[in-house]
């Protein structure tokens, strides 16, 4: 099982951290150590000071496939699901000063949580709302219409690369609103109004 997430893909949290607007899909993984599910808490790690929560809306992948074209490319999403990209900005940021990979910023241990998956069947890939929750606050309000690349651009992409097999996860980018959590916070994530998944900071 592969995690992909995809970085800026949303105009609005790009511009939120001062990044330029990609031209292709940025790209990065979590190794499957970083998943973390079943609403388990999430405990505050000693690697960083400055995690971040991002909300984003996650593919779940139903069947193997490589240099997929376009238009069957919406047929290999299984399911739509709510997860949270944490982020140690902190050491994010040090990566990127030096021209360094992400890995350790990204991909740390429960650095993925991901709620159970809805069916992508009946839903439009163009308009799927994705709300994040801190404290009973909305802090993200994004919409899947506002994606740079699209569900479609993105599978179309990726397995010109990596053969997608059936249980990957995709993470689709967060929208703007994100921001540091502390511990004893309780993150929300919803999915077109349903809730999909909760994550308490210990
Ligand atoms: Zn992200």
């Amino acid at each position: 099982m592969k995690i992909f997430c995809i970085g800026r893909n949303y105009a609005d949290h790009a511009k939120e951290l001062n990044n330029p607007i990609p031209e292709s899909p940025l790209v990065f993984m979590k190794p499957p150590t970083a998943l973390l599910i079943k609403n388990r808490h999430f405990f505050y790690p000693e690697l960083s000071n400055d995690i971040h929560y991002e909300g984003e809306v996650v593919l779940k992948i139903g069947k193997n496939g490589r240099h997929i074209q376009p238009e069957f490319a919406l047929s290999y999403i299984e399911g739509v699901g709510f997860g949270i990209d944490f982020t140690a900005r902190d050491l994010q940021q040090k990566c990127k000063e030096k021209g360094h990979p992400w890995e350790i910023a990204k991909g740390f241990d429960h650095s993925a949580p991901i709620s159970e998956f809805v069916p992508f069947e009946g839903l439009d890939p163009q308009n799927i709302n994705v709300v994040t929750k801190l404290n009973g606050t909305v802090v993200q309000d994004g919409n899947t219409k506002d994606l740079l690349f699209s569900f479609q651009d993105i599978i179309v992409y990726l397995s010109k690369y990596f053969t997608l097999q059936m249980g990957d996860y995709i993470f689709t980018g967060t929208p703007a609103g994100v921001g540091p959590i502390k511990i004893g916070d309780r993150i929300e994530g919803f999915i077109n109004s349903e809730k999909m998944l909760k994550c308490d900071v210990m």
